[in-house]
């Protein structure tokens, strides 16, 4: 990782000496051991600040969103496979410019968890997070440059406890779903965080309209948090960035994965933000598509 580290230092040198680009986003060491959060470097003289670790977990490409380029600009950052397809999701909605961006790509072999960390811990005994172990495209699927080789990806986990909950009776399935829905403060850090959660305008800042309640309570929280679902469905990319941030633990990827699940047996395999010419199976209408949707 320190080679990785040193090859991510040397481009964002060479790319903000020579004014190729105007930010870069990448990690920097937070003040809590195990902890590295983004960083954004507009100086080549800060680039000591950048780091490479286990802990870079976090998707980077939603910070694209509200980066102001003016024409000719760009943005450099480092990609993932996670933060990659995020940057797809964001160019095929048309939200961020490929030709505004300076990808450099980092192939990925799962980052550690910290999330139930203590004090006895040590390094060498943190998990791999969870969101790994489910993680189809560890390689960045859009890049400019690359600066490793290639990993195999092994999703072992990936619809694990999808078919766990599938299992359950429709009595158990409603008594797991409403203690998950019960925990959520609506905070809105899964709607915040996620790169497929990207209108200008979303509809919960709607105040007028009635859409949606204000209440922290079971119906309303539900009510939020499949409506997003719905809104990302066929467009999540996996990244598990929602269930990482969810300070109440929701069980949020078990949504999104079941939905994918279900299109992949509807309508065929599909990985979203992976392609960027592909057709996604919920924008477009055939003669012989289903016509449930379960
Ligand atoms: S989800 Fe995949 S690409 Fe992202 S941090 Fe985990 S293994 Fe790496
Ligand atoms: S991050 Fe968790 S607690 Fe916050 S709004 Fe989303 S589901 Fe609710
Ligand atoms: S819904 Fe969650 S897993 Fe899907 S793209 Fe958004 S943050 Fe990532």
């Amino acid at each position: 990782m320190k080679k990785i580290e040193e090859m991510i230092k040397k481009q964002v040198y060479d790319l903000l000496e020579k004014e190729e680009i105007k930010c870069f986003i990448g990690f920097e060491k937070g003040q809590l051991p195990f902890y590295s959060p983004p960083a954004f470097i507009t100086e080549a003289g800060q680039i000591e600040r950048l780091i490479w670790d286990d802990f870079c977990g976090a998707n980077l490409s939603k910070y694209l969103l509200n980066a102001v380029v003016k024409p000719g600009e760009k943005i450099g950052l480092a990609a993932k496979g996670c933060d990659s397809r995020g940057i797809l999701r964001l160019i095929q909605d048309n939200q961020v410019k490929r030709e505004n961006l300076i990808i450099l790509g980092v192939p990925c072999r799962g980052m550690k968890d910290v999330s139930n960390l203590t004090v006895e811990d040590n390094f060498n005994q943190l998990p791999t997070m969870e969101k790994c172990l489910a993680c189809t495209n560890p390689n960045p699927v859009i890049y400019d440059f690359l600066l490793d080789e290639k990993v195999e990806a092994n999703p072992q986990k990936r619809f694990l406890k999808v078919e766990e909950v599938e299992k359950l009776t429709l009595d158990d399935k409603y008594a797991f779903w409403s203690g998950e829905f019960e925990k959520c403060i609506r905070c809105y850090a899964c709607r915040n965080i996620c790169p497929a959660c990207n209108c200008r305008s979303c509809y919960l800042e709607q105040h007028r309209v009635g859409w949606h309640g204000k209440a922290v309570e079971l119906a309303e929280n539900a009510n939020y948090i499949l409506t997003r679902a719905i809104h990302v469905a066929g467009r999540c990319i996996e990244c598990g960035e929602c269930e990482r941030v969810c300070p109440a633990e929701l069980s949020l990827s078990t949504i999104n994965k079941k939905i994918i699940k279900d299109i992949n047996s509807l309508f065929g395999e599909y990985n979203a933000g992976v392609n960027l010419e592909d057709k996604q199976p919920l924008c477009y209408y055939h003669s012989d598509d289903p016509d449930e949707f379960r």
